[in-house]
């Protein structure tokens, strides 16, 4: 039988990196640009990039309705930096036309980590990934203010704050695992797919 094809949606932002990734890890992907793309895929990968541009692209390209109905039906996803803002219920500090999908119960604070430093790594203790904390960098990132019960957190930084959550089978990570070596976490959400 074969595998899963995994979307990278691929209006905005870091989409070659995440594809690259999914080559490395031997899986079938597609860059989904209109509803036809999107039809061809079993999950979406929202890249990191600027949500506001994502939000306005999404509108112009008529995919915004299409994405949120394959969410509401059950799509996996898996959003980093502003691909979670994409996907977070509620976005502050927001455009006033900026759109989210709603598809996990998180409030989220747009570039709030940037307001003294831009970008910062940090090494992370994953849930699900027990062999190695996991290298994440951070570039202007989203802080997570509220997480809904049904959220499970998977990793927060030192002071506390949320930076990878999942629920159901959508995932988010407010920092860039697609700019690095390591594929542990397109792994763990690849494997939430074909689960
Ligand atoms: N600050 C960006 C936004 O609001 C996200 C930054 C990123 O994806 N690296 O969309």
């Amino acid at each position: 039988m074969p595998g899963p094809v995994v979307g990278v949606l691929a209006l905005q932002g870091a989409v070659g990196l995440h594809s690259h990734a999914l080559t490395r890890l031997g899986v079938e992907h597609l860059e989904v640009r209109n509803a036809r793309d999107l039809a061809a895929v079993d999950a979406l990968i929202f890249p990191g990039g600027e949500s506001t541009a994502m939000s306005k692209l999404l509108t112009i390209n008529a995919l915004f309705e299409p994405v949120a109905a394959r969410l509401e039906a059950g799509m996996p996803a898996f959003g980093t930096c502003a691909g979670m803002i994409l996907l977070a219920a509620n976005v502050i500090d927001g455009r006033a036309d900026q759109r989210s999908f709603g598809a996990i119960d998180i409030d989220v604070r747009r570039n709030a980590f940037g307001r003294q430093i831009d970008s910062f790594e940090a090494d992370l203790d994953v849930i699900g990934l027990p062999e190695a904390p996991v290298h994440a960098v951070f570039i202007r990132a989203p802080i997570v203010e509220r997480v809904g019960p049904g959220v499970e957190i998977l990793a927060a930084v030192d002071n506390g704050w949320p930076v990878a959550c999942r629920q159901g089978n959508v995932m988010v990570t407010s920092f860039h695992p697609e700019l690095e070596p390591d594929l542990r976490m397109h792994e763990l959400f690849v494997r939430q797919v074909a689960a």
